[in-house]
């Protein structure tokens, strides 16, 4: 593949990137510090090129629905206001970041970062029409955030080296790559972004 470049219809899409998803956290996803250095390379780059950067967060309330103590599949997680629910200090969002907060209400979950959110007026207002995404985790939040950016329209860059799976059932991450791309997802790593 050639290298991509960029213009100022880009930008770039951190998900979820947050202390609970790290080893350790409650919901702590195997790999996903290891991509932290990765994702401050792009955030290095979008920064540098003067594009926006935008971070998702699962920011719920104490008695969210997907809670398990609620009839839910996941312990409780990234509850608003708490440590879990914080980017971790190595990511180096810069200050102008677009936070993204999601599944803010008890009752409904969101995987999908456009899911009940600003983002696709913050992006429409800055007229974005490629999103760079990367983060976590790749078989939930960053496959629904893709297929709901393919389907608003947007072309979505899937940042291979940068997004880490759950693995629930083993494979389920590879299966998700596919899918994406099979919908029109470009997968790209590092080495194919203009420096
Ligand atoms: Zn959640």
């Amino acid at each position: 593949m050639k290298t991509l470049p960029l213009d100022a219809k880009d930008a770039l899409l951190v998900v979820d990137m947050q202390n609970d998803f790290m080893e350790g956290g409650s919901l702590g996803i195997s790999g996903s510090k290891s991509i932290i250095a990765v994702i401050n390379r792009y955030i290095e780059i979008f920064s540098r090129n003067s594009l926006a950067i935008f971070a998702s967060r699962d920011f719920h309330p104490v008695d969210h629905s997907s809670f398990r103590h609620m009839g839910g599949p996941w312990p409780v997680h990234c509850v608003a206001g708490e440590f879990g629910a914080e980017f971790p200090v190595e990511l180096l969002l810069p200050e102008d970041t677009i936070i993204i907060s999601k599944a803010e209400q008890p009752d409904k979950d969101a995987y999908s970062a456009f899911d009940d959110t600003c983002l696709n007026n913050q992006l429409e207002q800055r007229g974005i029409r490629r999103l760079f995404i990367g983060g976590l985790a790749t078989d939930y939040c960053v496959l629904h955030t893709v297929k709901d950016a393919l389907v608003l329209g947007y072309e979505a860059v899937l940042l291979e080296d940068a997004v880490c799976a759950v693995n629930q059932q083993a494979g389920d991450g590879d299966k998700a790559k596919v899918k994406m791309t099979s919908l029109g997802a470009v997968e790209i790593t590092l080495k194919h972004i203009a420096q």
